[in-house]
């Protein structure tokens, strides 16, 4: 499949994704990469990578992007991932350099839960939990700032100085999600993390979009369906609702039409499919 690129307020995010085919997506700005599908030259020149799980068609080209980016001198990739890939991973790597005589530097980390990994100054990424067969994460981006504590709202410029004279901070930390990547997932992800709900693109599997198969079968797969979705989007706030994974029966022709015809009228520009074409 070709990579294509998308932009929604400043973000980039280039890739592809079809259920049991391909999905990986990149981050340019932030030199990330959400999955890996079988290694796509868009993420080989990524430094941090996210593996939301380790079926083949997200991270089959994990060693394959290792082996390029030593060829081309890139710095140590950081692979972040289950924690349950960690010793077959490595020991997929280990039986390519005896195949190949050659030892591969890198770094393969078990993403936790209530962990977050610094991508640069103010930005993280945090793994959630997602509900699939296999055991899966997927990993939102959010910036951290300062801001006016909510028990000062509407303080008088005065008010806050004096807060500030006693030695208190009149600010605290909040986080402001950016994009987060479900990986495969079933839709009860989003009652396990009500958060995902805010961030600002969220981009969400969605393999199944009508009749051809039923609810049941989606959730038996570990999978969503766009059914599943649709009574929920008024409790999610996302500016974006970037759907991804959708089932190779769909042409992209038919995908397209089907998300058009399903959608409530207000929400055709808000829900998308992530671009094939
Ligand atoms: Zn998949
Ligand atoms: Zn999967």
């Amino acid at each position: 499949m070709e990579t294509r690129q998308w932009e929604h307020a400043g973000l980039t995010i280039e890739g592809c994704s079809l259920a049991g085919i391909q999905t990986s997506l990149t981050l340019p700005q932030y030199s990330i990469a959400l999955d890996v599908a079988n290694g796509l030259p868009h993420a080989i020149s990524m430094n941090t990578f996210f593996i939301s799980h380790g079926h083949m068609d997200h991270a089959a080209g994990i060693p394959y992007i290792i082996s390029q980016k030593a060829m081309r001198a890139h710095k140590k990739p950081r692979f972040y991932m289950p924690e349950s890939m960690l010793a077959p991973m490595e020991e997929i790597m280990h039986q390519w350099g005896r195949i190949e005589g050659h030892e591969y530097d890198y770094e393969f980390i078990g993403a936790r839960l209530g962990e977050e990994y610094e991508i640069k100054k103010n930005i993280f990424m945090k793994p959630f939990p997602t509900i699939h067969r296999i055991p899966s994460f997927g990993y939102s981006l959010y910036r951290k700032f300062r801001k006016l504590r909510w028990d000062l709202a509407g303080s008088s410029t005065a008010e806050i100085a004096t807060v500030r004279k006693e030695g208190e901070d009149p600010t605290e930390e909040r986080d402001e999600l950016l994009v987060s990547f479900t990986g495969d997932t079933q839709i009860e992800f989003l009652d396990q993390t009500p958060e995902v709900r805010k961030s600002k693109i969220l981009i969400l599997e969605t393999t199944y979009l009508d009749k051809k198969k039923t609810i049941r079968s989606a959730k038996d797969w570990g999978h969503t369906h766009l059914e599943e979705l649709l009574p929920r989007l008024n409790t999610i706030s996302s500016e974006k609702i970037v759907l991804i994974h959708t089932s190779a029966r769909y042409s992209w022709e038919e995908a397209q039409g089907l998300l058009h015809s399903l959608l409530p009228k207000n929400e055709r520009e808000r829900v998308m499919l992530f671009p094939r074409k």
